[in-house]
């Protein structure tokens, strides 16, 4: 003892202060923004016995389970798969790619860099204009005057058009990244918290197979080069993209779980569909805002005018709480009437210029990648065009994913980047074959972490190890808050599962809860479970496969008078019954199918449910999903969650 100096006291004590204070900060609530999230409803029911030691013996239909036996919906066996499996090849086709005939040797005529607009092109002929685009609002752009002088802007999207002999021959939109001044305060002391770098690559309708069989490039490179652990097993949790981007950036679900397969209680939407959309969300903590808060610069470059928190209608952002922002203006200037002038909005379509807007998005990605050296920063960027429709859309693109992860590599590398889809392709016949229909639920993610990280921490086997666990958005969510506050402040040491206050999900870079992890103990609408149950196909022209096909057509009236669009709607009547699946186990006494019906003309519109009976009295459970095209036969209404349940009485709209 009396060899040790004094100051190795005080480290040590230090040390112990430290590692308490860390301890206590970790489970304080008063460390934690609790008023900012909504009320956080408990999945978990009625777990089996074994799981939940105080759970009452009694259960709702009154018998007593003798058995230890775990019910089907307490496991989850996961799909395993080829993901080249033959019936998949028909619908593959390597050689589509629109841009396959465009011009190579095409250079822009017009640049900007560094805040200054120029023209490249040595065609003396040609006279050239510029101007910028800047945000007024979600769907208008405040629009400067055209310059016919190259020099300084100090706009971050420009629109340059150039003519020839008084005929316009050349629109583009040019990007840049002006960085903003660095935060004096951030609204976080973020004094000793070790931050890194956050970027997510969404690509729209990408599922877990999609990836492997579209992005091999950037897939070998982020899997080799960048260590990222792919989660084969991520479930959606809402139809299309907005239920599953708003949970990721805002926390809230906006899709009702159904339990009453369980006997429990539905647990309701966070956010009702009036309230998601005709209130700004500029209050709303997000992501976007959180990361702010830490100190961090934020971007978000999305490709579709409407954009996830937009469409069809929906107020969205009033001032977006968002550094960088692309959607708008550039989209605005790209898509909207009187935005950018015509040859502007025809300059990316048609394959001419080798360039699509993915790669608009990329470009802008790359300049916030590269900018602020001394600021973190969190980009997130949302391709919603490649994919959307068709099995087809991601091949031509991957050496695009690729370039960006290899041309930006120095910084990346002391970044967490996500790949990410929202959900699988939507739309088809593919969606009749195995793959194709557990693709929908089954969205792409995989994870890089900082290469400091992959031999300092744990972080890596940890990730491993839960990939092997089906995961939801939730627990991407959860991944990038810990990222975020909680294990940047023990320099991502923690490995202990930690519950965040509010939050749905647990983090995937620690260990997680010993819970088991299915779709009743996750906040997993049943419709979209990737775990696996026996079923058996039974005939479709039986008097109980009329009953199921006519409640689900009752099911989709319901919604349609739930929503008041009787009198704009017809009302669906049963057809035929397409398909039928029985569950081999019985839950409760209630069987349970999965149904596809087709509605009589003029609709033909096809649903899908999941429908128990019980008794003899038919409930169909959850979300009914369409599962043929619409189309333009819902325009007369607007409301995003009733559309594909409308077939207009006028079909003039
Ligand atoms: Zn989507």
């Amino acid at each position: 003892m009396q060899n040790l100096p004094f100051g190795a006291f005080v480290v040590s004590g230090c040390m112990i202060v430290y590692v308490i204070f860390l301890g206590f900060a970790s489970y304080s609530p008063t460390f934690v923004p609790e008023n900012t999230y909504g009320v956080y409803h408990a999945i978990v029911g009625k777990l089996p016995k074994m799981y939940q030691q105080s759970e009452t013996k009694e259960n709702i239909s009154g018998d007593t389970d003798t058995s230890n036996e775990l019910e089907p919906w307490d496991k989850c066996v996961l799909p395993k798969y080829d993901v080249w499996d033959d019936q998949i090849i028909p619908y593959v086709n390597p050689d589509r790619n629109p841009i396959k005939d465009c011009d190579t040797s095409f250079k822009p005529f017009t640049a900007l860099k560094n805040s200054s607009w120029s023209i490249v092109n040595k065609n003396k002929n040609l006279e050239c204009k510029a101007r910028c685009h800047s945000r007024k609002s979600d769907r208008a752009n405040k629009i400067g005057n055209w310059s016919f002088t190259p020099g300084s802007v100090d706009c971050e999207f420009l629109e340059a058009v150039c003519s020839e002999d008084k005929k316009e021959v050349y629109g583009y939109l040019h990007s840049q990244v002006i960085p903003k001044p660095p935060i004096e305060k951030p609204n976080i002391n973020t004094t000793g918290l070790m931050q890194f770098d956050v970027f997510v690559i969404l690509l729209d309708s990408l599922s877990y197979s999609q990836g492997k069989r579209s992005l091999p490039r950037t897939l070998s490179y982020f899997t080799n080069h960048m260590d990222g652990v792919i989660f084969p097993y991520m479930n959606k949790i809402g139809e299309n993209s907005r239920p599953n981007g708003v949970p990721i950036w805002f926390g809230k679900s906006l899709e009702k779980v159904d339990r009453s397969l369980f006997d429990e209680k539905l647990i309701p939407p966070d956010w009702s569909h009036k309230y998601f959309c005709n209130t700004f969300k500029d209050n709303e903590t997000s992501l976007f805002s959180e990361f702010h808060d830490y100190g961090y610069r934020t971007f978000l470059a999305e490709d579709w005018a409407e954009g996830t928190m937009n469409w069809p209608n929906c107020v969205g952002f009033d001032k977006p709480p968002i550094d960088h922002f692309m959607r708008l203006p550039f989209q605005n200037a790209y898509e909207r009437r009187n935005q950018g002038a015509a040859i502007t909005q025809k300059h990316l379509k048609g394959g001419k210029l080798c360039r699509q807007t993915h790669n608009t998005l990329l470009d802008y990605m790359g300049q916030f990648t590269d900018a602020y050296p001394d600021q973190k920063k969190f980009g997130w960027m949302w391709a919603i065009d490649l994919g959307h429709n068709s099995e087809n859309g991601f091949t031509h693109a991957d050496k695009d994913f690729h370039n960006y992860l290899i041309k930006h590599r120095k910084q990346l590398e002391n970044s967490f980047v996500f790949i990410l889809g929202d959900h699988g392709l939507r739309f088809g016949d593919v969606r009749n074959t195995f793959i194709g229909a557990l693709d929908v639920n089954n969205p792409f993610t995989g994870v890089s972490i900082p290469r400091i990280l992959r031999r300092t921490t744990d972080i890596l086997s940890i990730m491993s190890e839960n990939a092997k666990n089906i995961q939801s958005h939730f627990d991407t969510r959860a991944t990038i808050l810990d990222i975020m506050k909680y294990q940047s402040a023990r320099s991502f040491a923690e490995t202990e599962p930690y519950q965040i206050p509010g939050e749905k999900g647990h983090s995937y870079i620690r260990k997680q809860p010993s819970t088991p992890r299915n779709c009743r103990t996750m906040p997993v609408p049943l419709e979209y479970c990737i775990c696996q149950f026996n079923k058996t196909k039974i005939a479709t022209n039986t008097a109980n496969a009329e009953a199921i096909g006519k409640a689900l057509a009752l099911a989709v009236n319901a919604q349609i008078e739930d929503g008041n669009f009787a009198d704009k709607c017809i009302k669906m009547e049963w057809e035929k019954t397409i398909s039928l699946l029985e569950y081999e186990h019985k839950f409760r006494g209630a069987t349970l199918y999965r149904v596809t019906a087709e509605m009589k003309e003029p609709s033909k519109a096809q649903f899908r449910a999941s429908v128990k009976i019980v008794d003899g009295n038919i409930k169909v459970l959850g979300m009914v999903e369409r599962s043929n095209k619409y189309g333009k036969t819902a325009d007369c209404i607007k409301s995003e969650h009733h559309r594909p349940y409308c077939y207009c009485k006028n079909q003039k709209n």
